[in-house]
């Protein structure tokens, strides 16, 4: 009986659906294309509800690489973007070439560009920090904006500004490209990881030109032997130990880049093989051995000193997807793994992983937004299926703070999206969805890095 009048309310409701939908078709086209417009979740009053709890969050970022001594203009700003680095055509410009010069020829990129979330994501850092709408910008408004960005950067104060007060960012943790093994950070509001890249090539001291991450010329300046591999390993373990002592909260490897993420098991002996040879001397087989015995040392030492171990996956080609670190992971549970950029676009595979190894991986959807802001909100949403909250994170992963604010401001639209599309769907309650948002975007991060908690904590 109660399936009969259920089936007779979904005629009706089909019938009287039927006849507005003809209604509205016949009173003409711009009628037409309002009804037939999609329904944009940040229209609605939860979506709105949800960001406005999102915003009051105090964030905490795990993964940036600001250079703030870099002052930007319009074009540096753009150059120092993900768009800049993606879209090559992008026409340069020197300092001394006006910007009335440059701006004419960037257009197409621009144009072609609109739809990126590369492009977009920059948006509301000129609306929201310089006041103006990028995509309407005159030859005029563009130079007055080049203008604007060099004045702000001669502010001492502008770079904490947009990040603790406008991004509101209690805390970041800053990955120092070209200073692997220093970590003073010079802003309060940062703390560094270990660049484990240069480890890796650790087999012979020709490999560096840049002594600064070089592991040789760090065991001189301290007063290491480093004569033999088992130097060479007790080296890698006085150089977490004192990044650890001197405020490093983790470590960081992007090895992806450059090999495949599939580290396999090899004796001790065999990594030695290539050890005081050099390249051109070596196999590529002898070269990954290297690599891989390294890798699962560093594993070893992340536990042992408490630094979590952020891992690049995805954005390369197929050997980036993380399925490949299965190994490595299963046979170290005492290490916590952080797979960045939700492993895009093999975010349901980061899903599995993490699904998997509930005790010691954490998904960080750093980059996710700004790479693809489509596939990072059908990732929250299948994330938030298979794993529980806990254990996903966020960063901005930009160069400059208005690319940072922008980041930040992208996250957090597209978290609120999701949760308020689970909320009206009856999936969660409004105050589970709120608890969510901020474990993501703040409570994971103080979870997995036990030194900052204590930082914050102190
Ligand atoms: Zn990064």
């Amino acid at each position: 009986m109660l399936d009969f009048v259920r089936i007779y309310v979904l005629l009706l409701i089909a019938h009287l659906v039927g006849i507005f939908g003809l209604a509205s078709f016949s009173n003409g086209q711009a009628e037409q294309s309002e009804t037939s417009s999609v329904v944009d979740t940040k229209s609605t009053p939860t979506f709105k509800r949800i960001r406005t709890h999102l915003d009051s969050i105090r964030a905490i970022d795990t993964h940036d690489h600001l250079e703030f001594d870099k002052v930007p203009g319009l074009y540096t700003l753009w150059r120092e973007s993900y768009f800049g680095t993606f879209i090559p055509q992008l026409a340069p410009k020197t300092e001394h070439v006006p910007v009335a010069t440059w701006w004419p020829k960037v257009q197409r990129s621009f144009a072609n560009g609109r739809t990126m979330s590369f492009y977009r994501y920059q948006l509301p850092a000129f609306k929201d920090l310089y006041g103006v709408d990028f995509n309407k910008l005159t030859l005029e408004q563009a130079e007055e904006l080049d203008r604007a960005i060099i004045a702000k950067y001669r502010d001492p104060n502008w770079i904490r500004h947009v990040v603790t007060e406008r991004a509101n960012i209690q805390m970041l943790v800053i990955d120092y490209d070209y200073t692997p093994f220093d970590y003073v950070c010079p802003y309060e509001f940062g703390c560094a990881v270990v660049r484990l890249n240069p480890l890796f090539r650790g087999f012979h001291r020709e490999e560096y030109d840049n002594d600064a991450e070089s592991p040789y010329s760090y065991a001189e300046r301290m007063g290491l032997p480093l004569k033999s591999f088992d130097d060479y390993c007790n080296v890698l373990d006085h150089i977490l130990e004192r990044a650890a002592s001197r405020g490093a909260v983790g470590l960081k490897s992007t090895m992806a880049y450059h090999r495949t993420l599939r580290y396999d098991q090899v004796t001790r002996d065999h990594a030695a093989e290539a050890f005081g040879k050099q390249r051109n001397e070596l196999t590529p087989a002898q070269i990954k051995a290297f690599e891989d015995f390294i890798f699962w040392r560093l594993c070893e030492l992340s536990a042992k000193h408490d630094l979590p171990f952020q891992v690049h996956t995805g954005v390369a080609m197929e050997r980036s997807n993380p399925l490949h670190l299965e190994n490595v992971i299963a046979a170290n549970p005492q290490t916590t793994f952080i797979l960045f950029h939700g492993g895009f676009p093999w975010i349901g595979e980061t899903g599995m992983i993490a699904m998997r190894f509930q005790k010691n991986v954490w998904i960080d959807s750093n980059w996710l937004p700004t790479v693809s802001y489509t596939v990072a909100k059908r990732a929250y949403h299948e994330w938030l299926d298979v794993v529980p909250s806990n254990r996903i994170m966020w960063g901005t992963d930009t160069l400059h703070a208005e690319g940072l604010y922008g980041a930040a401001v992208f996250t957090r639209q597209c978290l609120a999206e999701v949760l308020a599309e689970r909320i009206d769907r009856g999936e969660v309650s409004e105050e589970d969805a709120k608890r969510i948002g901020r474990q993501i975007l703040r409570e994971n991060a103080l979870e997995a890095f036990p030194r900052l908690r204590r930082r914050i904590d102190n």
